[in-house]
């Protein structure tokens, strides 16, 4: 491809608007053009990562069996209607106006209709099918460019199975599909456990890639590998060290105390002394949930900890009515409530707490001999420096972008739109799904959010728009353009993808600074003094290492830098 003929609208500055590096440096190599918030355009040369993303996606997908299929965007919002998700999905899902339909998110509804009408039996199961397509979510916040769009490119797939032995099969080739996916777009990720939220399934993983601009937070061990998010995420928990001495309860007069710190201030002792009391109503009951200093409450570990059930913070004006205070000064002792204590407070003692009457707390509280209404769970985030549940090494706590997502759907999709078989004795069960997604702009967003400095993008060898790019020095030099026309043919005879730089009326200073921001890995340089002795130049765009090479000699170079045949 010749730079006079492609259009790649390099530019110096980014807009405001461009803060991470991967939507500044995509907007600067002419990758994408935004037309509204989070919607994109995506040019020539940012369609080409498209399309490489793609044929490596639809590789694993083909190779374990999947089917690509291409659903409607356009869904009557009945079908949507059928399974609840109009209300689910609320203001992220986009109605259009003159008729009732809406604009799909996500395509299970439409995977079960087309199996509720066509699957029949079970040696119609297994199935696996796919797609690569564009969803619409009116996100509350699109930003980070393509990272957060409210129109996108989802490789969505589903899997029918007969049975949960069968999903978890499916589910399985997915993950390792996943893995080769993302390793072979040369991503750095790790994996964690998730819980399904509102998708209703009953086991998920998502795969993320670590970074500034992500928007979950995980805990990660760099020696063991563990990995998880951080609203479920383990440490190895340290036994208290009780004091020696356990001194006998004592009201306190503390006037105008509310926070732990204030409390440690007062009565000059660390936090480590004190435990937070939050009232929670689980399920219409109210519960005393105990942390330790100025700990927060993990609300998804209590949910879990807690079993079934709804659970929300009590209201301030709920408070004194359950507890007979207000904020800042509740607490354990000559309490009915139910207590759930973080881990961390095992076997505490000589602890402060409220006293149940504003402006008064209790010192010298023993766990294990005043707390008998009291449950022990590990409710607690993990902070940085934690100790890892596996290895006890270290753990971190990072921000990440989540890139896939596997779920195991279950039949609540194939239940709400009759999506059944008959099984030998003919009868019927309903299918068991499990849906399974990609983000297509998510993956080069990350590629360069790993693999950028401050000249520009650096692509690694293994998928980038061109492997190689041709810089003609001064193409009104009739030697340095007939070398480079004459290696430009070569390359594309050999199957080498090549971007040439053949611009005229543009400076050597300006082609190379384009070299740079646009980050094809080589960079092949023809120049007059090299020329005169029959050699031109390897630039490296990764390590700025270059090496002359005789012009008879750069095909096999490059083939072998390339690991091409
Ligand atoms: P997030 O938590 O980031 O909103 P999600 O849980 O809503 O993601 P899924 O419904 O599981 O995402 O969609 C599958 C994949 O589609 C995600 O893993 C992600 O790579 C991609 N994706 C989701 N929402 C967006 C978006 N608004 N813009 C770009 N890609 C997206
Ligand atoms: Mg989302």
């Amino acid at each position: 491809m010749r730079l006079s003929k492609i259009f790649i609208p390099t530019t110096k500055e980014a807009p405001a608007d461009a803060v991470i590096p991967s939507h500044v440096l995509m907007m600067r190599a002419g990758m994408i053009r935004p037309l509204a918030a989070g919607i994109y355009s995506f040019l020539p040369f940012g369609y080409r990562m498209i399309k490489k993303v793609c044929e490596i996606i639809r590789r694993e997908m083909d190779a374990i069996g999947g089917q690509e299929f291409h659903l409607p965007a356009l869904n009557p919002k009945e079908i949507w209607e059928k399974t609840g998700r109009v209300e689910a999905f609320g203001d992220i899902l986009f109605h259009v106006k003159n008729r009732d339909y809406v604009l799909a998110p996500t395509h299970e509804e439409i995977i079960a209709e087309i199996a509720a009408n066509h699957v029949k039996s079970y040696r119609d199961l297994p199935q696996i099918w796919y797609q690569i397509q564009t969803k619409f979510r009116n996100e509350p916040r699109p930003r980070s460019g393509v990272i957060r769009g409210r129109q996108f490119l989802m490789k969505d797939s589903y899997s029918l199975d007969r049975d949960w032995e069968g999903l978890d099969k499916s589910y399985e080739l997915h993950a390792e599909a996943y893995r080769k996916i993302f390793s072979a777009c040369k991503l750095k990720f790790f994996e964690v456990g998730a819980s399904s939220g509102a998708m209703g399934g009953t086991g998920s993983q998502e795969f993320m890639v670590e970074s500034e601009a992500g928007e979950d937070t995980c805990v990660i061990c760099d020696n063991c590998g563990y990995a998880a998010n951080v609203e479920i995420a383990k440490a190895n928990s340290t036994p208290y060290k009780r004091d020696d001495n356990s001194e006998s309860l004592k009201e306190i007069h503390t006037p105008n105390v509310k926070t732990i710190d204030e409390l440690a201030e007062f009565l000059k002792i660390p936090t480590t002394k004190c435990a937070k009391s939050r009232v929670y109503i689980h399920n219409d009951t109210p519960i005393l949930v105990l942390m330790l200093g100025n700990d927060e409450v993990n609300e998804e570990k209590l949910r879990i900890a807690l079993g079934a059930g709804k659970i929300r913070p009590a209201h301030p004006e709920e408070l004194s009515e359950i507890t007979g205070a207000d904020a800042g000064s509740i607490g354990p002792i000559e309490t009915n409530l139910q207590i759930i204590a973080d881990i961390k407070l095992k076997g505490a003692n000589n602890m402060v707490s409220g006293a149940n009457k504003n402006d008064y707390h209790i010192s010298g509280i023993d766990f294990d001999r005043d707390l008998s209404n009291i449950k022990y769970y590990d409710i607690h985030y993990v902070q940085e420096g934690d100790l890892c549940v596996n290895c006890k090494s270290p753990l971190r706590v990072v921000k990440a972008i989540e890139l896939g997502h596997i779920f195991k759907l279950g039949t609540k999709y194939s239940e709400a739109l009759g999506a059944k078989f008959l099984d030998e004795k003919g009868e019927e069960h309903p299918i068991v799904m499990g849906s399974y997604g990609i983000g297509v702009e998510r993956i080069i967003a990350c590629l360069i959010e790993q693999n950028h400095d401050e000249k520009g993008i650096i692509w690694p060898k293994e998928i980038a728009p061109f492997q190689v790019h041709l810089i003609g020095v001064n193409m009104k030099n009739d030697e340095i353009r007939s070398t480079c026309e004459k290696l430009y043919f070569e390359m594309n005879e050999s199957d080498i993808e090549v971007l040439y730089d053949d611009r005229e009326d543009v400076s050597a200073g300006y082609k190379f600074n384009d070299a740079d921001l646009i980050g094809i890995p080589l960079q092949v340089i023809v120049g007059e003094k090299n020329l005169a002795k029959n050699k031109v130049e390897i630039k490296h765009r990764a390590t700025g290492n270059k090496k002359l090479v005789e012009i008879g000699l750069l095909i096999r170079t490059l083939q072998d830098e390339l690991f091409l045949p």
